[in-house]
């Protein structure tokens, strides 16, 4: 049986977080499929809609976006026009109204889309079984690196936060932590198959953006131009003449990718070798676009 709270503060809800089986539950979109496909089984939902969790404001030269901010208001708030790589990935996501429900927290925190880790008929190591079927079965949209995982993040926005120097804000009732966006994922090990680092207990409360980047983009590219996940995305910014470039799409997380050398590390298997094209494409384009 699952129950539902609706606390009326953070601070509640960290406390319920804390029972067993517990789930931050935002706008659903993403956890109501993992709950029909028995992914997840929570126990307890905690419903961040009233701590309020939402909106974007000035912090210092920078911005706060709070964790129950929706994609629809990161890709049309003014505040955020300064970060062209972010309002377009979050315009990119999804759809209109997926936008409108779905939540900066909840994209972040999402699971993977692994066809057989979504799958009801598989048990795949990832989640908690002993065999990763993409390796023997079709993986073309997987990931280009070896591992006993082989599955694609879908965040668009995390590598455009990432590359405007996002920090994620991470708190729980014995205190608040703040830690570079791309260390909120990790690689899952036998011991441990999150995708994120966070603690029993914790939330991500917010997304800290310093000033915004001289120039930023973000490129993907999907099978079909809306209402599709990304494949292969590309974020890049310019601050002065560094560029700074990260990707998803390519690793079981977003990463930091080098200009100089976009594929180092990212070897491919045979079916998902085609995407190595792709990223060197979209980051070349990236670069042009950036350096002129
Ligand atoms: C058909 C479809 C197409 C999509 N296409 C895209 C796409 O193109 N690009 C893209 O980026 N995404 C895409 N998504 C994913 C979508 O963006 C996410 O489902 C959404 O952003 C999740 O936000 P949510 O608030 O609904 O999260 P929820 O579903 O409520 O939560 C998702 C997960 O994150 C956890 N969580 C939520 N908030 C927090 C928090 N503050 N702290 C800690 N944990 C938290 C939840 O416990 C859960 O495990 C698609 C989803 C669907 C269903
Ligand atoms: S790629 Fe990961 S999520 Fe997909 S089947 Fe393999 S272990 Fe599971």
């Amino acid at each position: 049986m699952t129950t539902y709270a609706r606390p009326g503060s953070v601070d509640e809800a960290l406390e319920l977080l804390l029972e067993d089986g517990a789930a931050v539950l935002a706008g659903g979109t993403d956890l109501a499929g993992q709950i029909d496909r028995g992914i997840s089984a929570p126990g307890l939902l905690v419903d961040l809609q009233d701590t309020g969790l939402g909106g974007i404001a000035p912090d210092g030269k920078g911005l706060r976006v709070g964790a129950a901010t929706t994609l629809a208001d990161v890709a049309e708030h003014t505040l955020l026009a300064p970060y062209a790589a972010v309002t377009t990935a979050a315009r990119l996501a999804a759809s209109q109204l997926l936008r409108n429900q779905g939540t900066v927290g909840g994209n972040l925190c999402q699971h993977t889309r692994c066809w057989y880790y979504r799958g009801e008929e598989w048990n795949c190591w990832l989640g908690g079984g002993d065999t990763c079927f993409a390796q023997i079965g079709d993986h073309r949209k997987h990931n280009l690196e070896e591992g006993d995982c082989i599955s694609a993040h879908p965040s668009d926005l995390a590598p455009a936060l990432a590359v405007c120097g996002a920090t994620v804000v991470v708190r729980a009732l014995h205190g608040e932590r703040e830690i570079p966006l791309l260390d909120l994922f990790r690689r899952p090990t036998a011991d441990n198959r999150s995708l994120v680092t966070l603690e029993r207990g914790e939330l991500v409360v917010a997304v800290r953006l310093p000033a915004p980047p001289d120039a930023s983009l973000y490129l993907r590219t999907g099978e079909r131009q809306a209402f599709s996940f990304p494949l292969v995305s590309v974020a890049a910014a310019r601050h002065g003449t560094a560029l700074t470039v990260a990707a998803a799409g390519v690793a079981n997380i977003p990463r930091a990718i080098d200009p100089a050398d976009p594929l180092a590390g990212l070897p491919g298997h045979p079916q998902s070798a085609w995407k190595r094209q792709v990223l060197e494409t979209l980051v070349e384009r990236a670069l042009v676009t950036l350096r002129t």
